[in-house]
């Protein structure tokens, strides 16, 4: 997708403050973190939401679950995290590239 905010992030042709990356996903810091932690988990793959998830997303969905605990480690989230995913205007989403928020660190964060 050439006009999509984090395919570019992807692709190199926008800078961004990376923290992990492999052959399917790309993990760097939100601009305007809401936590002392703010990552996003941005699989290489483009599509824009949960909305198109389809069977052969499944490998990739597991693997972006089984690496959030591993990145919440990694930043010293030793209590535990939050992860959010957006989708479509009414859930709240801004960048139409299907991305998990984990979110952690400082004060503990409400429930709802
Ligand atoms: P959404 O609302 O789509 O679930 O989340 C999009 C997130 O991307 C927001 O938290 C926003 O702060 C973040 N974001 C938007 N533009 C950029 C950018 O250019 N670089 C980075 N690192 N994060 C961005
Ligand atoms: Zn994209």
């Amino acid at each position: 997708m050439t006009d999509c905010l984090f395919c570019k992030i992807i692709e190199g042709k926008l800078p961004s403050d990376r923290v992990y990356e492999d052959d399917q996903v790309v993990v760097f810091k939100d601009i305007h973190p809401k936590a002392p932690v703010h990552l996003l988990v941005v699989p290489r793959v483009h599509f824009a939401s949960l909305n198109e998830l389809v069977p052969a997303h499944d490998g990739l969905m597991t693997h972006m679950l089984r690496l959030l605990p591993v990145l919440a480690r990694k930043q010293g989230l030793e209590t535990g995290f939050r992860t959010v995913i957006n989708t479509g205007p009414g859930g709240g989403q801004e960048v139409p590239h299907l991305h998990i928020h984990l979110l952690g660190g400082g004060a503990r964060l409400p429930g709802f």
